[in-house]
């Protein structure tokens, strides 16, 4: 089978032809029809994070397709259903966090496309119990951006406890961003969409913001400020400097969720006065629960979002990754078998 694969970190992506795997017990044969490139993806292909993968590895966390082997001891899928293989490849199951619904904290957990082998291939092996089924009425090319970009904004808008009427920022509205705002607005709140590229922006109103700002040419702090602040600003640009904007346009009371993951180990300097005087909370949000993947499925299948997706095919992974790094993609990369 075809398959992306990470050789070192310095070296572009290779596309290679590596044995279909087999399944083991309580696994699952996926053939892929739909693949969402995701940053984390170009992330794990650089090792830019403290915690890095081992090459060489296939990445990719938003594969859609159908199940066309079960292996051993496998009996609540089928073949032939549709699923989607998440980041949150595995959990264990049993600890603290797992038993309290917070399986994304696990700390047994394994990776899609990071500690095990990904989606960005035309097979992959992945737990039974933790792929999540697909709705008939989302496309596979809707669904590989909803398995990562969706479910992760979804939560961050979620354990934000975004009320009717707050004033949600949301930094960066790429392909996380398109769906974090239109999950705000799901909430009811009024939405700012703060980007650097004007294409984004456009997108972001399209989709529904009730205000744009281009923070390369706007101060966005002094933009939000104006406007009455932040109730919750939303982090979703891998860039140091964004969250630190973010946390700036907060109102009184306000609430930051960090949700993208800057190169290297950066730091938030948190000015502790101003948190403890005017009441703010930072929060870390880390993808969601495959219970938060099927509402998101649930919200789409209904109409109540919309996916901007390009298509390209596996050959072109090089060209992709640079395409989103310039930022010449308004939101998601999908790759179709
Ligand atoms: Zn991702
Ligand atoms: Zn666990």
């Amino acid at each position: 089978m075809k398959a992306v694969v990470v050789t070192d970190f310095n070296s572009a992506l290779e596309i290679q032809d590596v044995p279909v795997p087999t399944p083991g017990h309580g696994q699952v044969l996926v053939r892929m029809e739909s693949s969402g490139l995701c940053h984390t993806d170009i992330h794990a292909a650089h090792g830019d994070w403290p915690v890095k993968p081992r090459p060489p590895f296939i990445p990719g966390h938003e594969g859609i397709g159908h199940i066309e082997a079960l292996g051993a001891g496998v009996t609540t899928r089928s073949v032939g259903d549709r699923v989607a293989i998440a980041w949150l490849g595995s959990a264990c199951g049993c600890c603290r966090h797992c038993m309290g619904g917070w399986e994304t904290l696990c700390e047994s957990q394994e990776n899609s496309g990071y500690s095990i082998n990904g989606a960005l291939a035309e097979y992959a092996v992945a737990a039974a119990a933790y792929v999540t089924p697909v709705p008939d009425a989302v496309s596979s090319t809707d669904a590989a951006p909803l398995s990562c970009a969706g479910v992760t904004t979804y939560k961050a808008i979620k354990v934000a406890r975004v009320a009717p009427a707050e004033t949600v920022a949301i930094f960066g509205v790429g392909g996380l961003g398109h769906l974090a705002l239109q999950y705000a607005r799901i909430a009811g709140g009024f939405v700012i969409g703060v980007d650097i590229e004007d294409t984004k922006l456009a997108m972001a109103t399209e989709l529904g913001a009730d205000h744009v700002i281009n923070a390369r040419t706007t101060d966005p702090v002094a933009a939000i400020q104006e406007l009455g602040g932040a109730d919750v600003a939303v982090a979703l640009a891998a860039s140091a400097a964004s969250f630190d904007q973010a946390y700036r346009s907060l109102r009184r009371g306000g609430r930051l969720v960090c949700v993208a993951l800057p190169a290297g180990n950066a730091t938030l300097n948190l000015p502790i006065f101003d948190t403890v005087l005017n009441g703010k909370t930072v929060i870390g949000s880390i993808v969601g629960t495959r219970n938060d993947l099927a509402d998101v499925f649930k919200l789409h299948a209904a109409g109540r979002t919309k996916v901007i997706t390009v298509d390209r095919k596996l050959d072109e992974i090089n060209q992709s990754i640079e395409d989103v790094l310039s930022g010449a993609i308004p939101a998601r990369v999908v790759f179709q078998f």
